[in-house]
This record gives C-alpha cells, sequence and structure tokens, in this order.
C-alpha cells in the first residue's frame, strides 16, 4: 500500500525527512514556497552534534559527505570582554569532531541531492480530516490531499494552526545580521581576530558574535534586549550601522571594526514557541522542527530539525513494513503519534536549556556568558 505523505518546507527538518525516506525507496512530495533553492541568502554557518545533526546524516546515508564538507577547526572559540581581553581561547583537538561547522548552503545541497522539491510552492493552509485525507492549500488556490501532511515549514509555519492554536512570542531579545567578505584578504587584522572558527563579545545585555564560515566569509550577530515596539529607524546600512555603533559605544576598537566593515544588515527578533508546547493528536497531519519547537538559537534548533527528519521517516519506513504483513487502518497515524510524543518530551529539554542560556548570554551580568561557556564545555 502507498501512502501520498508531503512535508511542507524544505529546510533542515523537511529535507532530512525527505531524504530517509528516499534512501530507504519511499518517495514524499517536498513543497518550498522558495521559487528556487538559491533564491535567498543561505544563512550562516551551523554546527552539527555528533549525536543529533551528525546521527541524521549517518541515518540519511550521508556522513561521509559531510565529514568532506565540514570544517572541524571551525569549532574553535575565543571570548573577549569588550575592552579587548582575551578571556577563553579554546581551540579542538585536531581529531575532536563532535561539532563541526558545515555553511548552511552546503549542507542544504548535501540533504537535497537527487530530491525534487517543488519549489515555489506557498502552502496558506492545511484542513485535515477531509474525506480526500490532509487538504494542503497553496497561494493562488490550487489544493492537493494526502494521507500525511508533515508541517516543516519553520517559525511562522502555515500548517501548525491546523494542530495547535500557539503563536511564537518575542523574547525580548533582537539580533541584527552583518556579514564580511574575503576576510583574509581585506580584513587580515579581523581575521586573525576570528580564528578558525567564531570569537564572541560579552558586555551587559548585550553582545557580538562573529563566525567564520568558508571561503573568508564572516557572519556577524550582534544580540541585544529592546522592546518589540521600540521605533527603529530607517532600515538603509548606513543607519542600522550607526545605531549599532552607538549601542556598541566604548567597545574595543577591532571589535567594533566587524560592524564598520560589515555589509547589509538584517534585524531578527528572537521569537520562541512556549517550551513544552505540545498538541491533541491530529490523525493525517504533524510537524517537525521549528514549526513544532522554536527556541532560542543556542546551536541546537537545525540538529533537533535533523534527527526528528530522520526518526519520523525510520518510524514511517519500517510502519510501512509492519502494514504490508499485516494490513490494518490507522497504523500510520499510531506510529506517527508516538514519534510526536518522543519528540516533545527531547524538544521540551532542550527549550529549556535554549530559554536560560539566552537569558545567560543577553545579561546584565556578562560574567553569566562566559559561565555557560565553561559549563558547556567541560561537559
Ligand atoms: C541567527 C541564528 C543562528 C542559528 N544557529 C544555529 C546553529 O548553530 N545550530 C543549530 O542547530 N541551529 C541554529 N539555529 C536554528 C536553526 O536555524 C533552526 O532551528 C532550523 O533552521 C530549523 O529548521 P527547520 O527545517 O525546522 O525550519 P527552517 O530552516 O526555517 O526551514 C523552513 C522551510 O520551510 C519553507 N517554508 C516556510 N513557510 C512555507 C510555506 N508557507 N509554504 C512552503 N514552504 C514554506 C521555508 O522556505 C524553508 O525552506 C540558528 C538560528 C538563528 C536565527
Amino acid at each position: 500500500m502507498s501512502h501520498r505523505i508531503a512535508v511542507i518546507g524544505a529546510g533542515p527538518a523537511g529535507l532530512t525527512f525527505a531524504r530517509v525516506m528516499h534512501r530507504h525507496g519511499h518517495p514524499v512530495t517536498v513543497l518550498d514556497r522558495d521559487p528556487a533553492p538559491d533564491a535567498r541568502p543561505p544563512g550562516g554557518t551551523l554546527d552539527l552534534h555528533d549525536k543529533m545533526g551528525q546521527l541524521a546524516l549517518r541515518k540519511a546515508g550521508l556522513l561521509a559527505e559531510f565529514e568532506e564538507l565540514s570544517r572541524p577547526e571551525g569549532q574553535a572559540m575565543r571570548i573577549l570582554a569588550p575592552d579587548g581581553t582575551v578571556l577563553r581561547d579554546w581551540r579542538p583537538r585536531p581529531d575532536e569532531r563532535a561539532n563541526p561547522e558545515i555553511d548552511r548552503g552546503r549542507l542544504r545541497d548535501l540533504l537535497r541531492g537527487p530530491l525534487e522539491v517543488r519549489w515555489g510552492s506557498s502552502v496558506t493552509e492545511v484542513v485535515p480530516g477531509t474525506p480526500d485525507g490532509a487538504l494542503v492549500r497553496f497561494a493562488g488556490g490550487r489544493q492537493e490531499a494526502f494521507d500525511l501532511v508533515i508541517g516543516a515549514d519553520g517559525a511562522w509555519s502555515r500548517v501548525r494552526p491546523a494542530v495547535s492554536s500557539a503563536r511564537p512570542e518575542y523574547t525580548g531579545v533582537t539580533t541584527v545580521e552583518t556579514s564580511l567578505d574575503e576576510v583574509d584578504t581585506r580584513h587580515p587584522d579581523l581575521a586573525r581576530l576570528i580564528g578558525d572558527g567564531s570569537v564572541a563579545v560579552y558586555g551587559v545585555n548585550r553582545g557580538l558574535v562573529a563566525q567564520r564560515n568558508s571561503g573568508g566569509h564572516v557572519k556577524v550577530y550582534a544580540h541585544f534586549r529592546t522592546p518589540p515596539d521600540r521605533g527603529w529607524g530607517p532600515d538603509a546600512a548606513e543607519a542600522v550601522r550607526a545605531e549599532l555603533l552607538a549601542l556598541f559605544d566604548g567597545w574595543a576598537a577591532p571589535v567594533l571594526d566587524l560592524l564598520r566593515h560589515g555589509a547589509a544588515f538584517a534585524r531578527r527578533p528572537l521569537y520562541v514557541l512556549p517550551v513544552s508546547h505540545t498538541w491533541a493528536h491530529v490523525p493525517g497531519v504533524t510537524l517537525l522542527g521549528d514549526a513544532a519547537h522554536l527556541m532560542p538559537p543556542l546551536g541546537v534548533g537545525a540538529n533537533l530539525a535533523m534527527l526528528e527528519g530522520a526518526e519520523l521517516a525510520e518510524t514511517i519506513v519500517q510502519t510501512i513494513a509492519e502494514t504490508l504483513a499485516d494490513p490494518g487502518p490507522g497504523k500510520l497515524d499510531e506510529a506517527v503519534r508516538a514519534f510526536e510524543e518522543r519528540m516533545w518530551a527531547r524538544a521540551a529539554r532542550w527549550a529549556t536549556f535554549a530559554t536560560a542560556g539566552l537569558e545567560r548570554l543577553v545579561s546584565a551580568d556578562p560574567a553569566d556568558a562566559i559561565a555557560l561557556f565553561d559549563e558547556v564545555h567541560a561537559s
């Protein structure tokens, strides 16, 4: 018996799910609203943990390729005080593979591989429980029915309302992102400051993090507390740069150079779902990744999204095999329900960690951030 399965969203969650299904000979429909895979910049670097993102890649048969593409040296991390004093300078051992970094674009291309994604498919709504199954509605009015619809469509999921009334809430922290290119040749002093991995600087209720991506590209994130309704000035790069330089006034000159040399700036207020977000199971629809458990960005979201994608795929593959031997209605749905219980329990633990972590990283006492770093690196 073949099942009509759609995954909405070709991010880490959706692509990992589809790739593991593909590996086991079960093609699924992958839908994404972006008009093409490279329609927008893919974002910064991700560290994939051995027991999460890397485990998911193993399940997809892609671990060896990941090892070729990833940057173990990118795990290096330096922490400075706002005056430029080096407080921590952590380097990975040569064989350290716990959390290698990979550019998001490279990860996306690795996961996508032979999959056929239906780009330009903007989902507006999912209606569960129709006589033909779960109905996916698209911008433009088209609709299509599936036996199972998986919402892997991120923070502002259009699938989520089919199972839950929860909406993301603002954390009180906003990130402004900028980037530098060809840092080794154009800004060698900054290249030395950043090293092979990341440099972070923590002040009172604010912080700056610069992360090396491949090809001499650097992403810079400025985090700070600000009310959600704060009136922002114009979005033009020079205006945002001036606002940030005022906000970080008095910090060491090389640290401020990360902002002075940044190209375009993007504001990203950080939103989260409730820490223990669950829902009454709805047959024919489920959620993965940020759509299910949006949490502060403390290096976990993409890892969880991938692991869940891989595990849900394995659950479904196994159920399909069992159903062939012993057909019966509702078996796929029972398997999805059991998967959701496991996903919720694990995600709640990580959301608790990430929520407390954000409070410590953007804190009235910068020593909180250093203590968090020490705890994570001691474990
Ligand atoms: C600044 C920052 C740094 C981060 N760093 C890390 C890190 O180092 N490590 C880590 O593990 N996590 C990190 N995260 C978190 C991580 O980015 C997310 O948790 C992860 O991308 C979630 O994956 P996802 O597949 O669930 O959703 P997404 O990556 O958001 O993908 C969703 C996909 O759905 C598509 N889509 C959206 N709406 C629709 C629609 N209506 N119809 C069709 N398609 C749709 C989108 O185009 C997109 O392709 C970071 C986050 C931020 C903001």
